[in-house]
């Protein structure tokens, strides 16, 4: 019985016209694909993308080179040189991440104290050259300057969840 009911169904392709089924059901129902980029996903404002570094309203490098963020980075991905400066406050002389190592956690974000660095939501980057995988504290701070009042915005929509 069983070999007739296979016969059957090879001979009127019962199995191909089920298949046919599903994808005609998926290609008239709700898409779950976007078409990137023109089309975007919604991203949330806890987003770890490319790390930014942040300066007060008046220009001034939020970091203090506590190296928090250093010694809590489970990667070793973060390295900072320091320096008194004239006016006898503490500042980086370096500063850079190495992206290759980094893992995205977010841990430094976490541990700064003064919400100077920080990972912004952008994920559209990549390195052409050997060494660029390493982001220097110049090109940190001018990430930060270019993206701010979204970055500000984040870590207010962030401050909901702590
Ligand atoms: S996101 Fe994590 S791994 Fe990357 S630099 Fe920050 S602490 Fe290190
Ligand atoms: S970025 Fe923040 S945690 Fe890291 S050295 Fe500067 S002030 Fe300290």
């Amino acid at each position: 019985m069983k070999a007739f009911i296979d016969y059957f169904r090879s001979l009127f392709l019962l199995e191909l016209f089920r298949g046919l089924g599903v994808t005609g059901r998926y290609l008239f129902g709700k898409k779950f694909t976007l078409e990137y980029p023109e089309e975007r996903a919604p991203q949330s404002p806890r987003f770890r993308g490319l790390h930014a570094q942040r300066r007060y309203d008046n220009g001034e490098e939020r970091c203090i080179a506590c190296k928090l963020c250093e010694a809590v980075c489970p990667a070793q991905a973060i390295t900072i040189e320091a320096e008194p400066r004239a006016d006898g406050s503490r500042r980086t002389t370096r500063y850079d991440i190495d992206l290759f190592k980094c893992i995205f956690c977010g841990y430094c974000q976490e541990s700064c104290p003064v919400d100077a660095i920080v990972e912004t939501r952008i994920y559209e980057y990549c390195f052409l050259e050997k060494g660029q995988n390493v982001i220097t504290k110049d090109k940190l701070l001018e990430i930060g300057d270019k993206h701010e009042p979204q970055i500000a915005a984040d870590i207010a929509a962030q401050a909901k969840y702590r």
